[in-house]
């Protein structure tokens, strides 16, 4: 069987973990978030990407989610006696050569994809992460900026990491998305696919921000193969990190059945919420999305493989 998974970071990737157990010989492409991307010290830093790789290969922080295991900090320290900033990002010393290898290959002239292919003979994910497109994009957040009375869009990180999503957003903007191209191997993977999955990745910054690379919608649209998402959105509430902020910013409430019908028919085919809210199975049904109500809490590694089997059960069912 032949999988899809469009993954965010720290949602994405353990949806995955699960995958992986519950479809050992399946083969697994993800499509990984590149517009959460940042250059920090003259490095190129892919957050979701990096998250992906080093939850699968076995080196996440498994309390965090993100970074590195036995992670120390020494350069952050150095460069902060430096005085030079900034100081709100955390990039340990391990994670810090994964940067640097990057960085060193893209100056040499690879694209984004060939460097992540390389960084995962390393990690060895046991799936074929490529990002959404080897073109810069970088998600941008409109905020107030009531010292010259108007707004200001900031880089995503900015927002998220250092204003921790404590001001209103009004606009996230996918900037470059509309110049870019799918990376190598993307569409095809899409052409190919049995079924394609959304994990409970955030719908805007992670989802929203790869289906906003040009023909990534339509093909996924028109594969003719199911597609079944699951909501990140458990009790009206994001599990975890501040994603009704940005769903508040385009106008979707922060409910599993509003992100289903924001997604909408034409792009899922089914839909599953958590059993906390089994109330809404109807209103997702009635908008033309087939919905079951599972326990979506990825306690462990298990609890999201069970999550994974029935993400493949809804595909089963809504193809036959
Ligand atoms: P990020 O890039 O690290 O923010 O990660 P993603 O975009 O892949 O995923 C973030 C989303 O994962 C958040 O909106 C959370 O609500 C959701 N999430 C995290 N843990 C769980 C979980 O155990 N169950 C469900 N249903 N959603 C989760
Ligand atoms: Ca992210």
């Amino acid at each position: 069987m032949r999988i899809v998974v469009l993954a965010g970071g720290i949602g994405g990737a353990r949806f995955l973990r699960g995958l992986k157990a519950a479809a050992p010989d399946a083969d697994i492409t993800v499509i990984g978030n590149t517009g959460d991307d940042i250059h920090l010290f003259g490095l190129k830093v892919c957050p979701d990407l990096d998250t992906v790789m080093y939850t699968l290969g076995g080196g996440i922080h498994e309390g965090q989610g993100w970074g590195r295991a036995d992670e120390t900090f020494t350069v952050k320290e150095e460069l902060a006696a430096y005085g030079v900033g900034p100081d709100w990002f955390g990039l340990g010393d391990r994670d810090f050569a994964t940067h640097i290898i990057r960085t060193q290959m893209i100056t040499a002239g690879y694209p984004l994809s060939a460097v992540t292919e390389a960084l995962c003979a390393r990690w060895q994910p046991g799936v074929r992460l490529i990002p959404m497109t080897d073109d810069r994009v970088e998600t941008h957040v409109v905020i107030d900026a009531p010292e010259d009375g108007g707004r200001k869009a900031v880089h995503f990180q900015e927002y998220w990491v250092r204003l921790h999503a404590s001001v209103p957003a009004h606009a996230v903007l996918p900037v470059g998305a509309e110049q870019s191209k799918p990376a190598p191997g993307v569409l095809e993977a899409i052409g190919e696919a049995d079924v394609v999955l959304f994990p409970p990745s955030n719908p805007v910054v992670s989802i929203g921000t790869i289906l906003a690379v040009p023909g990534m919608r339509e093909a996924i649209a028109d594969a003719g193969v199911p597609v079944v998402g699951l909501s990140p959105i458990v009790g009206n509430a994001p599990v975890r990190g501040m994603a009704d902020k940005v769903l508040a910013a385009v106008g979707v409430e922060s409910t599993a059945a509003a992100v289903a019908k924001h997604y909408g028919s034409g792009l899922l085919d089914g839909w599953l919420v958590d059993t906390v809210d089994a109330a809404t199975v109807g209103e997702v049904e009635e908008a033309g999305i087939n919905c079951r109500a599972v326990p979506l809490m990825m306690t462990d590694i298990e609890a999201a493989a069970r999550m994974a089997r029935e993400a493949l059960a809804l595909a089963k069912e809504v193809s036959s």
